[in-house]
């Protein structure tokens, strides 16, 4: 069975979690695929070209313990304005997104431009605030050394720059459920997406 669920949305809005949970349920394979932008974001803060870095982007580099930095997370950002960066990666999200057995993937454009045709199209979005202060706990928990107020401005510069860059910007498909998780539990959430892809897959 072919089966692709898209689910796009702002940073920390709680897609990764949702995308974990729907693929877990269903037995689906999962690609965060914002782990593919940090990762030529990484490449590129270690001085590789941006074009050379997706094109030359290997399964090992996906392993990086750093990848979940806000620093790498704005270097993804910004690779991710560049349209040959973008048409790099094409290829690869399109192949994972066909694997027999289905698939769930997570990122910006994956309703709109990777996967078109996608069976389900979620659209995870909360408020900046609430967004920001989830992040803050996650790298927070992580030991990482940041103030709320710089996670805020990191969350809302990349969200500024992922709407407003020409090519695949940020925006939900016409097709796309949203779902506003500001005031919602993960379990509640995760509910509410498993029982969306459900009544589309019957
Ligand atoms: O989802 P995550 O926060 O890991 O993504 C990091 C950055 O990669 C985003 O801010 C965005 O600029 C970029 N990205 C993208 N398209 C995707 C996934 C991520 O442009 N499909």
């Amino acid at each position: 069975m072919i089966y692709t669920v898209a689910i796009d949305g702002p940073a920390a809005a709680g897609k990764g979690t949702i995308s974990k949970a729907v693929a877990a349920h269903f037995g689906f394979a999962h690609l965060d695929t914002g782990l593919l932008y940090r990762a030529v974001g990484a490449k590129v803060l270690a001085g590789a070209e941006p074009l050379a870095a997706a094109t030359s982007l290997d399964p090992t580099d996906l392993e990086n313990d750093n990848l979940r930095t806000p620093e790498v997370a704005q270097a993804a950002s910004q690779v991710a304005v560049i349209s040959e960066v973008r048409a790099a990666l094409v290829d690869f999200q399109r192949a994972f997104a066909k694997r027999e057995g289905g698939a769930v993937l997570d990122g910006r454009d994956i309703g709109t431009v990777i996967c078109p045709d996608a069976q389900a199209k979620l659209f995870v979005t909360a408020s900046a605030e609430c967004r920001a202060d989830r992040r803050f706990k996650e790298l927070a928990g992580k030991g990482l050394d940041v103030s709320a107020e710089a996670v805020l401005a990191d969350v809302m510069a990349r969200d500024k720059r992922d709407r407003e860059r020409e090519t695949a910007p940020l925006i939900a498909a016409a097709d796309a459920k949203e779902i506003d998780t500001s005031d919602l539990s993960i379990d509640q959430a995760v509910a509410a997406a498993i029982a969306f892809v459900q009544s589309r897959i019957s």
